[in-house]
């Protein structure tokens, strides 16, 4: 098959690469010109384990190719995956999905022949529709249909999460663009891959109701913590217990921050807006955005009471930065409204990430980067654990003490055995830890 993936992002760049790599022919456009020169020079301009590989491999294969010219992309093209980016309209939240208009005006001039236009990107419920008008205003006499294929990858675990997926959701109830999906994701049968086909609407609403409801779990299990912490209980057994419930199931029951990244936030607030719209207020989301959207600032909070009440003058280390660990991005992550929180009450901030150093300096502004760990809480009154990664889970604790001015660990992911930590003459604030013996 011959595709085109207009937007070579995160979602953009794995389609394409993974799509290349089953056998097919793939085109991947973007409108910027210095991440589609570094792309063809085999430089990926983001973090995400396995993909430089993928990508040099498949363009060395001359099945896998980027450019700036939408036209040369389309005109050839079975299939023409749309994933810009949906990110919050500024101001109420909805999905601003100006990217993806804009994307769909420019594939329709282009388009030569029976084509599938599939929107990749998270579009809200009845996105399609207007995607399909679109087209047809602008090419009455062209050949196509408009099908909807939510991604469900994870940041981090992108080309796992694509090549072995849960399921993969198709929405139209077009034959022919049917059978053309099928076509491309028949590599995926081989394994197994639960296909679900269904119309677009369907299809579209089913991106954000998985979405909200993983951040609803998430953010029901950080309210057991807080009340762990108060009823004197554990919040990683209380999880464990319930996650074995198969109802339930074990993941997405880890306690900590809240919730950040470019998807989550902006999916449950975009779910919202759909609600009203149509007249169904989503209450239990509603709660959940507004829960999270406090918990990030109170983790600050917590930081500064670990750190005695006080942190005027006081220098407090942040291992990690990026919304989760394995990734770059730092789209909405914790670090952003925790950092805010220690600056407005008087901390110097010094911090550290692994991988997403370059993405953090542009928003986050007054602290000082450090090298590595040691490095980064040499001099401080307390070190926070904000981002999981696994460099920080094994840290040398009495080096550590050897190079901070107080010992205070505060591990915003439970990462680490308080009794250790305290062994090393650390005092330890974790998550959801209240039980006391
Ligand atoms: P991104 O911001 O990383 O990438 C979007 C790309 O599209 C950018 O490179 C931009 O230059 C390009 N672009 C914008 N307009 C264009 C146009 N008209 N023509 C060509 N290129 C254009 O975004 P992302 O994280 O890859 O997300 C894309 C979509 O996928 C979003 O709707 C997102 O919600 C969804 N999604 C993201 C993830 C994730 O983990 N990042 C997972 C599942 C779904």
């Amino acid at each position: 098959m011959k595709i085109a993936v207009i937007g070579a992002g995160y979602v953009g760049l794995v389609t394409g690469a993974c799509f290349a790599d089953f056998g097919h022919e793939v085109r991947c456009i973007d409108t910027d010109p210095r991440k589609v020169e570094a792309l063809r020079q085999g430089r990926v301009p983001i973090y995400e384990p396995g993909l430089a590989d993928l990508i040099t491999t498949n363009a060395a294969a001359d099945r896998l190719y980027f450019d700036m010219d939408l036209a040369w992309g389309v005109q050839d093209a079975d299939a023409v995956f749309i994933a810009v980016g949906t990110p919050s309209r500024r101001g109420d939240g909805h999905a601003d999905l100006r990217y993806v208009y804009d994307a769909a005006r420019a594939i329709a001039t282009e388009l030569r022949g029976y084509t599938v236009v599939v929107t990749k990107s998270t579009v809200p419920v009845g996105t399609g529709d207007e995607v399909e008008r679109l087209i047809r205003e602008v090419r009455p006499d062209a050949d196509f249909a408009v099908a909807s294929n939510p991604e469900f990858l994870r940041e981090g675990a992108a080309i796992g999460d694509f090549k072995r997926p849960d399921r993969i959701v198709i929405g139209t109830t077009d034959p022919r663009a049917r059978e053309v999906m099928a076509e491309i994701y028949r590599p995926l049968f081989l394994n197994q891959a639960p296909i679900m086909f269904t119309d677009r609407r369907t299809s579209e609403l089913t991106k954000y109701a998985a979405n909200a409801f993983l951040a609803t779990k998430i953010t029901f299990i950080n309210e057991m913590a807080d009340l762990c912490e108060r009823a004197g209980a554990n919040v990683q057994d209380v999880a464990r217990g319930m996650g074995l419930d198969n109802r339930i199931g074990s993941k997405f029951l880890h306690a900590g921050p809240g919730f950040g990244g470019s998807c989550f936030p902006k999916d449950v607030s975009a779910l919202i807006k759909t609600g009203q719209d149509y007249g169904v207020p989503g209450r239990i989301i509603e709660a959940v955005a507004h829960v999270n959207e406090q918990r990030k600032r109170a983790m600050g909070r917590k930081i500064i009471q670990a750190t005695g009440g006080d942190v005027r003058g006081r220098t407090v280390a942040l291992l990690g930065l990026t919304f989760k660990p394995n990734t770059d991005d730092m789209r909405d992550a914790p670090s952003i409204a925790i950092t805010r929180a220690l600056q407005d009450a008087g901390a110097t901030i010094r911090a550290f990430d692994p991988v997403g150093m370059d993405q953090a300096r542009q928003v986050l502004d007054g602290i000082t980067f450090c090298a590595d760990a040691y490095e980064t809480v040499t001099g401080a009154d307390a070190v926070a654990v904000v981002t999981e990664w696994d460099a920080f889970r094994a840290l040398d604790l009495p080096r550590m003490r050897g190079l901070m001015h107080t010992p205070v660990l505060v591990d915003l992911h439970n990462v680490y055995n308080p009794a250790d930590v305290e062994k090393s003459g650390f005092s330890y604030t974790g998550i959801g830890r209240g039980h006391t013996g």
